[in-house]
């Protein structure tokens, strides 16, 4: 048996970084960026107006002023007019500023008179109007030339925008790991049978890892299941083995019947983990065929808490490893127990728990009762798995532990920080 920590560390090591390759804007969100991205121009690209009203020169309204309006200047138009003493621009939001204006103000502060505008409207005491007011000033959000997004991360929706504004319409982002999954137990049947016989039960596993690896953003063939026999599991595992990453649940514990590893090793790939101190998911096993770059083959235990849990713990982190992540190992927030947690020995535990947010912003940690590596109706409730490291006999209520976040986890924002600085 080996660490969590070392069986990690084999699997990252073995996880090849897949080459980049180009798309457009619309295919951009939620891949891996591998490339920096920089502003083309300042942003604002000109001195921006805040608000629909009118651009004056600040000093003109000390104590109030009646302002000659000189031009009109819609957003998207560059203003023809300088702006002498005493006089204004009506000015729309978003327009640039004429030169001579310092300053905007809103329309609702004012009132129109023929070709003039006064300053205050009756009845209002707007904040005197100091240079700067309701301006963007040029550059004041980005300079051109700031590095605004690194290579390495995950490309959000207002990443997207960003991209969009600077004119990114190309961006080198990593390719996809393509995602290879079945089951295998001859008691297994598809969701759709309405009634299993009282034996058999219905294949979980391959639909959540499916699920799992799609809500990454991974395109998944599920392979359905095989049987607990070896040339048809040998068959299986040799139509898997064409994509990137191939997951198989089932037929690696002890059983008379689990013969997921000889098939692997006759089918070329070479087990370098086979057993883990972790719990559940303690059958776990990981190898790679002789291939470069390799396939990457992670044989999950059938029981779903366990599928579930090995593939968080080590299977998410390589996927995220092979689109060049920046840091790939998960995050492991602090959370504080809202009830004990027992350990499991010398294994590392990992218990379902849903983690919210107290009043203080600390995150708390509620386990959810469950009946152990068998029970997916209470994994399917959580958003964390709270970790109880080795040889941990106990933890109180009200101490601190680090959890494995799950989706639904709140966001803790680790590891963040601003490119421009
Ligand atoms: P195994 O790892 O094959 O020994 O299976 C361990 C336990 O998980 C047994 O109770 C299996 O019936 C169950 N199991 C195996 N595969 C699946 C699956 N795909 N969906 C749900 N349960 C499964
Ligand atoms: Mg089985």
């Amino acid at each position: 048996m080996i660490s969590v920590e070392e069986a990690l560390r084999r699997i990252l090591e073995r996880a090849p970084r897949l080459p980049a390759e180009t798309v457009g804007l619309g295919a951009a969100r939620g891949r891996v960026l591998r490339e920096d991205v920089f502003a083309d121009r300042d942003l604002p690209p000109f001195h921006r107006s805040a608000v629909d009203g009118y651009a004056v020169r600040a000093a003109c309204l000390a104590g109030g002023g009646r302002l000659r309006v000189v031009d009109q200047i819609p957003a998207g138009t560059m203003p023809k007019v300088r702006l002498g003493p005493g006089e204004a621009a009506a000015i729309m939001t978003g327009a640039p500023l004429p030169e001579g204006a310092d300053a905007a103000i809103m329309v609702e502060d004012t009132v129109r008179d023929g070709d003039f505008v006064v300053w205050p409207a009756p009845g209002r005491t707007p904040p005197a109007v100091e240079p700067g007011n309701r301006v963007t000033a040029r550059g004041a959000e980005v300079l051109r030339g700031a590095k605004l997004l690194e290579a390495g991360v995950r490309v959000s929706p207002a990443a997207v925008g960003l991209l969009a504004t600077v004119g990114k319409v190309r961006v080198e982002v990593a390719r996809r790991p393509r995602i290879a999954v079945f089951s295998t137990g001859d008691e297994l049947r598809h969701p759709r049978t309405a009634r299993p016989r009282p034996a058999e039960i219905r294949d979980a596993n391959s639909h959540l890892i499916a699920a799992r690896c799609r809500a990454l953003g991974l395109p998944v063939r599920r392979l359905g299941f095989a049987a607990d026999d070896p040339d048809h599991l040998a068959a299986t595992v040799a139509s898997g083995l064409v994509a990137d990453v191939l997951f198989i649940s089932g037929g690696v514990s002890m059983g008379r019947y689990d013969y997921v590893e000889p098939v692997l090793e006759r089918a070329g790939v070479r087990l370098l983990v086979t057993a883990v101190a972790i719990r559940p998911g303690k059958p776990f096993v990981f190898g790679i065929t002789g291939d470069a770059p390799p396939v990457l083959v992670f044989g999950l235990p059938g029981n779903p808490v366990s599928a579930l849990t090995t593939f968080e713990v080590f299977a998410r982190p390589a996927l995220d490893a092979m689109q060049g992540v920046a840091d790939a190992r998960p995050p492991r927030p602090s959370v504080r127990l809202l009830a004990p947690v027992r350990g499991s020995g010398p294994r590392r535990a990992f218990l379902p728990a849903r983690v919210g947010v107290a009043e203080d912003g600390t995150l708390t940690a509620r386990p959810i009762r469950s009946q152990g590596s068998g029970d997916i109706a209470a994994v399917a409730l959580a958003n964390a798995l709270v970790i109880v490291p080795e040889d941990t006999e106990a933890i109180p209520a009200g101490a601190s532990v680090e959890a494995q976040p799950l989706p639904g986890f709140p966001d803790a924002g680790a590891g963040w920080h601003d490119p421009r600085r």
